[in-house]
């Protein structure tokens, strides 16, 4: 499953409306292979800070997640990333309104870090296990080595699903 950006409480708000909630939670959960970007990874994150009143994600990886972290719309940036286990040339990332991880737990592998602009390094992009989340939009370059990632790394190694 790819949960795309958008709006992470609308995302919610329209799993629980249609009762897909809990099951869509049940799967990331139970180990399907999922990336969410932007909003996706709000989605997968275990905790959000920032989060709009009564906010719920999916959760799956153990981390915490700033929601609008960078700043405002107008605060949107590009730039060219290191991402472990893609060889070069660096990914384009483009950040809309993202967010930041601020932490992560033991079974979490940080792929991607960004600094801030008061120069403070943050993790954007992690995996653990089945789990894939980005900060950015790697969907609006026409370079599809981060989903290929997925496709290769995570949902080849697995039958079942
Ligand atoms: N700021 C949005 C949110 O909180 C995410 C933005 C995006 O997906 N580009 O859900």
């Amino acid at each position: 499953m790819v949960i795309p950006g958008g709006e992470s409480t609308t995302i919610a708000k329209l799993a629980r409306s249609f009762d897909l909630f809990d099951l869509i939670s049940d799967r990331i959960i139970s180990g399907m292979p999922t990336y969410g970007s932007c909003a996706g990874m709000i989605l997968l994150a275990n905790k959000i800070k920032d989060a709009a009143e009564g906010q719920e994600s999916f959760g799956g990886i153990d981390m915490v997640v700033r929601r609008n972290a960078f700043g405002r719309q107008i605060d949107s940036f590009e730039t060219d990333l290191k991402f472990k286990g893609i060889t070069e040339p660096k990914i384009r990332a483009v950040f809309i309104r993202a967010p930041w991880v601020e932490s992560v737990g033991n079974e979490v592998e940080v792929l991607a870090e960004v600094s801030d602009p008061s120069g403070v390094i943050h993790p954007v992009a992690v995996r653990q296990g089945n789990l894939l989340a980005t900060s950015f939009h790697p969907e609006l370059t026409g370079d599809n080595r981060v989903h290929k990632y997925f496709v290769e790394n995570i949902c080849r190694q697995l039958a079942t699903f």
